[in-house]
């Protein structure tokens, strides 16, 4: 899309200022026909808690009546403005707005055409009366004067380390520091919300560093940012596992989080006459294992999308000679120098894996069981966020925020026909390193719809690779392809179903992971678990990603069917972006403010 600012005073400034002065008198009048006639018929309202205390997307103008009809009384909506110079482009004027609501201050984004919203993005940005400490409000950090009763930082920090847990209470459970309990506990920290995270590993960081030893991030630097401290100008696109993990143990030290390591989260039960969970985990402070009962007004998941193995299992197993793991166990190919490896599956993980035992001189085997998606990651940096994220884009005047808004502006419904020309691009550009790809047996897909990567990431979370360079090897048959499925294991390797055998010392189950909610169940039984349904996926009834509908991913950052309890995750970018909008949810809860969730979303159940 080219795009041309126009310069102030003309045509798209007063297109979108009349919109945006309209808007707001229909919203002031309470009038809702007249606030839903200045959309178009084929419209989309997403709202990021700030009208709907969820987050939610609206599609068409029955449902942004409907929305407006339930919360604009309470939402009192106020002092809707442009923000910045509007922009036009292929017949669609975009601008940047700014707004209030009875509870906070928020950021907007709307995209008009022929003068009607056709996409409208309304945001949370903080809470009137607990907006963050930062800037002219930061922390005076000392105090000057005399006091002979002066307590230093390093004791308040101290005190509260042993306090929070035992004599006094969290407000905020977080299970699993990784990125993204980390990246929300940081956020609830600046809003004042007391919170411990509870990790199983002995470090922040762990959870990377634990990772097979090729492992680099696979999205560049510009995507990865944490909230709060961006990583220095000389932090390498593409961060090593081990060096995340450290940063990870860095910014969770200096964010000053209540991180409770080598800790089990063991049981979770909710208390509906108090209103609070009774929390069971297991502490190891050095002298061995003992049970802490917390009791936190609010619970959340943030164990990872990818965090419980999918592993399958399969007659003869146990008459293997050689070594299984599954690919969360694998550490690398130390050891295997020289011998033979079959890696089952083909996306991700498989590849990396094979890449490294490659490498050592292993003899790699790849099992494909059914097609992937693979875009290069030098295409996919330049063709799909090379925009919004890149040195480019940041040279641009793009900074995190706004390429994070961009991002969320674009609705659920639509973002497929967004993403799908990045993939007939690629298509083009790399079409030798394709051809070579089928031509080696691989079967290839670009999803269900072509839209590629993202849509796949956020339908289903699975069935890609971004090529770092193992493809090649598969495509030039360094490393062995064989497609089909995994009947049983032999003594000596793995026989499918077609008869073909393959001899192993080492079989890689690289068979990926399974929605967050199964590992919860454990933690807060079954049926509970049923209650609040499939954690992941937009319902796009597409491959593993079954309907109806949710328009939103489902229960993640935003209420469930479980009063006070949450999930919290996805990669770097989502985890920066929508820990604000969980952290907001729960700071207006801990403040008691009233928040009656709109379109609060039903469960459902098929992973
Ligand atoms: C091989 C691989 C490569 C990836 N590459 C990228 C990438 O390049 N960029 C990107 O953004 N994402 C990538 N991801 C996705 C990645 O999973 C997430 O970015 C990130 O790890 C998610 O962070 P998280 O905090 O949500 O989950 P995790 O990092 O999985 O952390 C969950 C934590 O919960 C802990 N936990 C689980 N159960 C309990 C319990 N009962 N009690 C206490 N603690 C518990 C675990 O120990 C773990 O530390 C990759 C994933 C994998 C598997």
């Amino acid at each position: 899309m080219t795009q041309t600012l126009d310069r102030p005073g003309s045509d798209v400034e007063s297109r979108v200022g009349a919109w945006v002065s309209s808007f707001q008198d229909a919203l002031s009048a309470r009038d809702v026909a007249a606030a839903v006639s200045l959309f178009a018929d084929e419209c989309y309202w997403r709202d990021l808690v700030s009208f709907t205390w969820n987050i939610a997307t609206v599609e068409g103008r029955d449902e942004v009546a409907d929305l407006l009809t339930t919360v604009l009384d309470r939402v009192d909506p106020a002092n809707f403005a442009v923000d910045g110079e509007p922009t036009s482009a292929d017949g669609v004027d975009e601008a940047w707005l700014t707004f209030e609501t009875a509870a906070g201050r928020g950021t907007g984004h709307v995209r008009l055409k022929d003068g009607k919203a056709w996409t409208l993005l309304t945001t949370l940005d903080e809470l009137k009366g607990y907006e963050e400490n930062r800037r002219e409000r930061r922390p005076f950090g000392t105090e000057h004067g005399a006091n002979p009763a002066r307590v230093t930082w390093k004791e308040t920090r101290e005190q509260e380390a042993e306090e929070l847990g035992y004599t006094r209470q969290p407000e905020v459970v977080i299970i699993g520091g990784g990125q993204g309990g980390i990246a929300l506990a940081a956020r609830l920290r600046q809003l004042g919300v007391p919170a411990i995270v509870i990790e199983r590993n002995e470090r922040p960081g762990d959870s990377w560093r634990k990772r097979y030893k090729s492992l680099a991030l696979h999205d560049p630097v510009w995507y990865d940012h944490l909230p709060y401290i961006p990583f220095p100008e000389n932090w390498p696109v593409f961060a090593p596992k081990d060096k995340l993990g450290d940063w990870l143990e860095m910014y969770t030290r200096v964010m000053e989080i209540n991180y409770w390591g080598s800790t089990a989260a063991e049981s979770a039960t909710f208390d509906e006459a108090e209103d609070r969970w009774t929390v069971t985990v297991q502490r190891d402070r050095g002298d061995g294992p003992e049970e802490v009962v917390l009791r936190p007004r609010q619970l959340v998941f943030a164990m990872g999308v990818s965090g419980k193995p999918n592993r399958p299992t399969f007659p003869g197993m146990e008459t293997f000679r050689g070594e299984i793991q599954h690919s969360s166990e694998h550490a690398g190919p130390a050891g295997y120098e020289g011998k033979k490896i079959v890696v089952i599956g083909s996306n991700n993980s498989a590849f990396d894996i094979c890449g490294a035992a490659w490498e050592v001189g292993a003899d790699v085997t790849m099992v494909q069981r059914s097609s992937t998606h693979i875009i290069k990651s030098d295409t996919l940096m330049e063709l799909g966020l090379g925009s919004l994220y890149s040195e480019q884009a940041v040279a641009n005047g793009i900074d995190t925020r706004t390429a994070d808004l961009v991002f969320a502006s674009l609705p659920y419904r639509i973002m497929a026909d967004f993403q799908r020309p990045t993939y007939d691009e690629a298509k083009v550009r790399d079409k030798e390193f394709y051809d070579k790809l089928r031509e080696a047996g691989f079967a290839l897909d670009f999803g269900d719809d072509d839209s590629g990567l993202f849509m796949k990431y956020l339908r289903r979370g699975s069935g890609y690779y971004i090529d770092v360079g193992a493809a090649q090897l598969v495509a030039d048959g360094e490393v062995k392809l064989v497609n089909g499925q995994v009947q049983e294991f032999t003594e000596t390797g793995v026989r499918l179903t077609d008869g073909t055998e393959l001899e192993a010392d080492l079989v890689v189950l690289a068979t990926g992971y399974r929605s967050m909610i199964t590992s919860v169940a454990d933690i807060i039984g079954e049926e509970m678990a049923q209650r609040v349904g499939k954690v992941w996926g937009l319902g796009s009834d597409t491959t593993k990603d079954p309907g109806p509908w949710e328009g939103e991913q489902r229960n993640m950052w935003k209420p469930t069917q479980q009063r006070n309890l949450w999930f919290h995750g996805g990669n770097l970018h989502q985890s920066r972006h929508y820990s604000l909008y969980l952290a907001l949810q729960l700071k207006a809860r801990q403040e008691g403010l009233d928040t009656p969730v709109y379109k609060l979303q039903p469960s459902h159940h098929e992973e």
